[in-house]
C-alpha cells in the first residue's frame, strides 16, 4: 500500500500518453505557439507498462489514461490490453475529448476498457469551435452515443465558464440526463498557459443556475475522488471544486507524463523522472522513485498564480 507523509493512501495513476492535441482549448493551451517534445523523448508504451506494473504491484488500484488527446497516441489500444490483462480488476477509464472517440471505441472495447470520460463544454456548434479552436460538436457527440451503444460506463466532464457557456448548464445537465450518464461539472482552474482570459464559475455560482430549474434533493462527497456529488428527482450529477479547502485533504493521486515525469501534485513543480530507470529495466530504482516522490507529495497545491509560486506545467503536458 503507498501511503503519503501526510497519510493519504495513494491508489490512483493518470498516466498522460501524450503532450499533443488535436484541440486548442482556450483554457488549456497556450495563446503563443509551442513546441512539442519530440517524440523520440517520449517513453514507449513497452516502458510505461514496466512502470505501471510496479505502481500496480505497489498498490495503485486505478489508472486513467488522458493527454494531451489520448486516441492521438498509435496503439493505445494495445497499451490498454497490457494492463488490463496484467490485472483485470485494475479500474481503467481514459478522458478524452472525443474527436475520434466513434472510430476508437470498438477496439478500446476489445482491450478491456470501461470507463470514458468525455469533454464537452457545450451544446452549439459555433461555441464549441471557438473554444477549441476547430470544428467539433458532432464528432464528439457521435463518439459519446457510440461509446454509449457500446456499453461503455460514460461520463461527460464540462468546465463551467462565464459569459461562455454559464447560459448551457441546464442543456447540458438535460443532455446527459437524457443519455442517463453523469455529467460533472469542473471549476475552471486558473494556470499561467491558458490562452484566453476566461472566468471560470465557483460551484456556488453553478448550483444557483441549476437550481433555476432543479431542487438539490441532497449532496454527498464522492468516495476517493474530488467530486461532490448532488442529487436532484430522478439524477444525480457532480461538481469537482479544487477552490474549495478540503480538496487536497483527500488527494489519493499521483501524474506520469509522457517523457516520464512522476508528479506529485498538478500544481507542483517538484517531479522525479521515471525514464532512466525503466530503459535500464530497473524495477528497484522505480520504485524508490516512486516512493521518493510520495515523500515528495505536497500537503497543498502551490495554485496561487498571484504569489508567482504556482506550477509552470500546462493541464495538456500533466494530463489534467
Ligand atoms: N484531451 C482530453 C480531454 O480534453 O478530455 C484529455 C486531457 S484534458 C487536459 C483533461 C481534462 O482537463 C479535460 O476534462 C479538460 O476539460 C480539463 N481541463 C483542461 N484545462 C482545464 C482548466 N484550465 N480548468 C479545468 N479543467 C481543465
Ligand atoms: Fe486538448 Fe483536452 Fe487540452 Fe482541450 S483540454 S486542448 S482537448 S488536452
Amino acid at each position: 500500500m503507498l501511503i503519503d507523509k501526510y497519510g493519504r493512501k495513494i491508489n490512483y495513476m493518470r498516466i498522460s500518453v501524450t503532450q499533443r492535441c488535436n484541440f486548442r482549448c482556450l483554457y488549456c493551451m497556450p495563446k503563443i505557439p509551442f513546441d512539442w517534445v519530440p517524440k523520440e523523448n517520449l517513453l514507449t508504451f513497452e516502458e510505461m507498462f514496466l512502470f505501471v506494473k510496479v505502481a500496480i504491484d505497489e498498490g495503485i488500484s486505478k489508472i486513467r489514461i488522458t493527454g494531451g488527446e489520448p486516441l492521438l497516441r498509435k496503439d493505445l489500444d494495445v497499451f490498454i490490453s497490457m494492463i488490463h490483462n496484467y490485472k483485470k480488476d485494475i479500474d481503467l477509464a481514459i478522458t478524452t475529448n472525443g474527436y475520434f472517440l466513434k472510430d476508437y471505441a470498438k477496439d478500446l472495447k476489445k482491450a478491456g476498457l470501461k470507463r470514458i470520460n468525455v469533454s464537452l463544454d457545450t451544446l452549439d456548434p459555433k461555441k464549441a469551435k471557438m473554444i477549441s479552436q476547430k470544428e467539433v460538436l458532432s464528432n464528439v457527440l457521435a463518439g459519446i452515443e457510440e461509446a454509449i451503444n457500446l456499453g461503455f460506463k460514460v461520463k461527460i466532464n464540462t468546465v463551467a465558464l462565464k459569459n461562455l457557456n454559464d447560459n448551457e448548464l441546464i442543456s447540458l445537465l438535460e443532455y446527459a440526463k437524457s443519455l442517463n450518464i453523469q455529467i460533472r461539472f469542473i471549476e475552471f482552474m486558473e494556470n499561467y498557459h491558458a490562452y484566453g482570459k476566461l472566468q471560470g464559475l465557483k460551484s456556488n455560482e453553478i448550483l444557483e443556475i441549476l437550481k433555476q430549474k432543479y431542487k438539490i434533493i441532497s449532496s454527498r462527497k464522492a468516495q476517493n475522488s474530488p467530486v461532490t456529488l448532488y442529487e436532484i428527482n430522478d439524477y444525480t450529477f457532480g461538481i469537482i471544486d479544487p477552490h474549495s479547502h478540503e480538496f487536497c485533504d483527500t488527494c489519493n493521486r499521483i501524474r506520469l507524463s509522457a517523457d516520464g515525469l512522476l508528479i506529485p501534485c498538478l500544481y507542483y513543480d517538484e517531479s522525479l523522472s521515471i525514464k532512466e530507470a525503466v530503459k535500464r529495466k530497473d524495477l528497484k530504482a522505480a520504485v524508490e522513485i516512486l516512493k521518493e516522490v510520495l515523500r515528495n507529495k505536497p500537503e497543498k497545491n502551490k495554485w496561487s498564480i498571484v504569489d508567482n509560486e504556482t506550477s509552470s506545467r500546462a493541464f495538456y503536458q500533466t494530463g489534467g
